[in-house]
């Protein structure tokens, strides 16, 4: 882990793509990463914390960082056993997808079907949550890609077309960016560091940059 951190910061000063001025974006070169951007996991991660485990003091605002273990005080079985089941039955946990994130898609899925790239490794689990999250959107456009490791997706993205990318891993729209994918970063409090990329507050805003 510290490995990849290092990788992260010697990186930084490397890239410097993406400066704000953004073109529109042809809707069909768009996909989109899935948890922390759609489905709102980190929040129903804390609720069984809480509910199981007793954990009632942790907050969103708390997870500053991808690796959970250094800024939750959480035992990392915890950890291990919420995220397992996160990615093994997120169809069957309340997990609720980010406000207005339904609508926007929904409107998308008009114009192009919607392609998401997961770095989870295993792919049917999400879908199902998707296809009934997008309960208004036909079920084959809804196009899910699980790649299981976040470095892979870049392989994914090509291999489909893709330009532009929604993420909310910063190390990952570096990795996007360094192959020259358009990351369009949604903001978390994991990922609040400076960053050259085209950011989103929220789905709103987001909704801007693709139907203006
Ligand atoms: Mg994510």
């Amino acid at each position: 882990m510290d490995d990849s951190r290092e990788n992260y910061f010697s990186n930084t000063s490397g890239t410097n793509k993406g400066n704000g001025d953004l073109e529109p974006i042809p809707l069909d070169r768009l996909a989109f990463d899935i948890d922390g951007v759609v489905a709102d996991i980190m929040t129903t991660f804390l609720d069984l914390a809480r509910e199981r485990y007793g954990r009632g003091h942790l907050r969103y605002e708390h997870i500053t960082t991808f690796f959970l273990e250094e800024c939750l005080d959480l035992e990392p079985w915890i950890i291990e056993t919420l995220i397992r089941e996160l990615i093994d039955r997120p169809h069957e946990l309340a997990v609720e997808p980010f406000p207005h994130a339904v609508p926007v898609l929904t409107r998308l899925a008009l114009e192009t079907p919607l392609v998401f790239i997961t770095a989870r490794d295993r792919a049917a689990p999400i879908r199902t949550w998707l296809q009934r999250s997008l309960e208004q959107v036909d079920p084959e456009a809804i196009r899910v890609f699980a790649t299981g490791d976040p470095d892979t997706k870049i392989h994914y993205l090509q291999d489909h077309g893709i330009r532009y990318f929604v993420e909310d891993r910063l190390e990952t729209c570096h990795h996007l960016a360094a192959h020259g994918i358009t990351p369009i970063l949604f903001a978390q409090p994991w990922n609040r560091r400076e960053h050259p990329f085209v950011e989103v507050r929220d789905w709103p805003e987001l909704a801007e940059l693709l139907f203006e």
